[in-house]
């Protein structure tokens, strides 16, 4: 740490002792109060013997950016206390219900279409993007993965929520409305990071209209482009389908499609294209358990890896 950053926070903790000092003065009986002085204490006489900063488990540094936040912490990030431990899984566990609240309700429907999806992140948040969205004549329907996974993805897929639900407001051509997404997405993000996607819009009649930023092909056809926040000026083309009563789209992540058996076979678009061929008759609610039970099989014996996201929409009437 630097010795401006170390002046600081020696300048910082000086001062909340001061206060502590005289706040323990009016509430003598106040144990968190001298518990709170006595962490204070310690950590300035770290600061004198020159220990400051030093994970007491393995000696290594704490990381920077934590200590400016707290100058109390003893342990790096792999030997957190329990205590700080709990803390931690509590602030994930806040960030996975709001982002579980961003998805769409789970059976949704609209003028004679259905989407059922899952959405299973590999921790506890996900870098994957799944929304739908009603819009003038119909209704947008999104499915994304964000480069990377945890919390850093999951801000992101955030942030393209946030991004998209603005601009549907505006009623743009698809078309128009990636390009706004694009540069925002680049201007907001830093080199690296990018996401692929599949944004598109559905009719009441089975008009659809999709672009692919990148993303595995739709079911059934062949989508590529360049993911999302690569380059500022990227054009992106519109595919166009006509479905029929009973239809369907297959949309996903590649936590499908880079899932690996025991022998180290990768089950792959084209996997995923013969699941498809198999249950093309059948209803939404069975596709996705048979993507979900072929997941259970093929990666039986392996931890889930990535994010996993399905999206299935039908053409009801
Ligand atoms: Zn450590």
């Amino acid at each position: 740490m630097a010795t401006t950053e170390i002046a600081y926070l020696q300048g910082e903790l000086e001062h909340r002792r001061e206060r502590l000092v005289d706040a323990t003065r009016q509430n003598a009986g106040d144990a968190s109060l001298r518990q709170l002085l006595s962490s204070v204490d310690s950590a300035l006489a770290r600061l004198k013997t020159g220990t400051f900063g030093m994970c007491e488990q393995c000696h290594e540094s704490i990381e920077a950016d934590r200590l400016l936040c707290d100058p109390l912490v003893r342990f790096c990030l792999d030997h957190l206390s329990t205590e700080e431990q709990r803390a931690l899984e509590k602030d994930l566990a806040l960030a996975a219900g709001i982002q579980r609240a961003l998805l769409p309700v789970p059976n949704w429907s609209v003028d004679g279409w259905q989407a059922r999806y899952h959405y299973q992140p590999a921790s506890l948040v996900s870098g994957d993007y799944c929304d739908l969205i009603e819009s003038k004549g119909g209704f947008l329907f999104l499915l994304g993965d964000v480069a990377g996974k945890g919390v850093a993805a999951s801000m992101l897929m955030s942030h393209l929520h946030a991004t998209f639900r603005t601009l549907a407001q505006q009623h743009l051509p698809l078309q128009q409305m990636m390009d706004h997404a694009n540069r925002l997405f680049c201007e907001s993000t830093t080199a690296g990071q990018f996401a692929t996607l599949i944004v598109g819009c559905a009719s009441p009649e089975g008009r659809v209209e999709y672009v692919s930023a990148g993303h595995l092909p739709l079911f059934h056809l062949s989508a590529s482009g360049v993911p999302l926040g690569m380059f500022a000026n990227t054009e992106f083309h519109v595919c166009q389908l006509q479905l029929v009563p009973g239809d369907k789209l297959l949309m996903y992540t590649d936590g499908l499609t880079e899932m690996f058996n025991h022998k180290g076979d990768e089950f792959g678009v084209r996997g995923v294209q013969a699941l498809a061929r198999r249950h093309a008759a059948a209803p939404p609610d069975v596709v996705l358990d048979a993507c979900l039970e072929q997941v259970r099989n093929f990666a039986a014996s392996s931890k889930q890896s990535d994010d996993l996201t399905l999206l299935v929409l039908h053409r009801a009437n």
